[in-house]
């Protein structure tokens, strides 16, 4: 059985408990992390806690922990559970208040909640066969760039590309994609440019993202950011996705569109090399 983090305290996850009132329950009032692990050690944990930050600013909701006590947090739960290589997942809510459409008392604590997943991150079968995904239109709200719990939506569009055979959903509004479910898109051009849309309210700033983006710049691959059509996508030479748990993810089918060759790229396979390298050798 996992040991958890609850609000100060680790405890046997069947013992973990938060209130009914508490804000992320009832209104999704809540902001999360996922933090990689590889041998033991944090993947990219300051890029994580400085994206923390900035969701909680933009929701005027307080920081629960410095980012000290917050690093320590996380250690004590590799510790405890053994955790060799998974996640760390860590959400902020702005705490339990009686039922109200207004912010409870700023006073009002936080509540952290911080728990591990273990999973063979390096070795996903589906590194080798890249995965397929169908187009949905993109219905969540206009501030993607906070990382909020409500994930209802992303939820219904991974159903729905289970339901249609495929393993995601890529987001599109106003006929250009917007990002994956739970990742960051992006295509190879029949010239070799590495195209994705830039930073706004529309996407998450995938920390992920930022990492592979300077790679790629610092190994020769030219970066676009700019906005690509469903259309454009159908037609690249490569396209995949990044997160903090996948890293670089190929994608071989698009819709009934097959990219390339029906198999990961190379320039795909050559970031997620280079990215690993660099991760493994700078994580904390
Ligand atoms: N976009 C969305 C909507 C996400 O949920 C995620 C993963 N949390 C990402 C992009 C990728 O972000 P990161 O690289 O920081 O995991």
């Amino acid at each position: 059985m996992r040991t958890v983090y609850v609000n100060g305290i680790f405890c046997p996850e069947n013992q973990a408990v938060v209130s009914v009132f508490d804000r992320g329950f009832l209104f999704a009032d809540g902001v999360y992390e996922v933090t990689s692990v590889l041998g033991g050690r944090l993947i990219d944990f300051s890029g994580h806690m400085a994206r923390l930050r900035r969701s909680l600013d933009e929701l005027s909701m307080a920081a629960p922990a410095g980012e000290d006590e917050l690093l320590s947090i996380h250690r004590q739960l590799v510790d405890k559970n053994g955790l060799d290589e998974g996640m760390i997942y860590l959400q902020v809510t702005r705490g339990s208040a009686d039922r109200d459409f207004l912010y409870p008392p700023e006073d009002t604590p936080a509540s952290l909640v911080l728990f591990t997943q273990a999973a063979n991150l390096r070795a996903r079968p589906q590194v080798q066969t890249g995965i397929r995904v169908v187009t949905v239109p993109d219905l969540r709200w206009q501030r993607r760039d906070i990382k909020t719990v409500q994930l209802l939506y992303p939820s219904m569009a991974k159903m729905e590309a289970k339901r249609r055979g495929a393993d995601d959903a890529w987001l599109v509004e106003d006929e250009v994609i917007t990002e994956g479910t739970s990742n960051n898109a992006y295509i190879v051009t029949a010239d070799g440019k590495l195209i994705t849309r830039p930073l706004s309210h529309s996407i998450l700033h995938g920390i992920t993202r930022t990492a592979i983006l300077r790679l790629a710049a610092e190994h020769g691959v030219p970066v676009e950011e700019r906005p690509f059509t469903v259309e454009e996508a159908k037609q690249s030479r490569e396209a995949f996705v990044t997160s903090a748990s996948t890293f670089v993810m190929p994608v071989v089918q698009i819709d009934e569109a097959v990219i390339g060759e029906g198999s990961p790229g190379p320039i795909a396979r050559k970031l997620r090399t280079i990215y690993l390298e660099e991760a493994e050798r700078t994580a904390i």
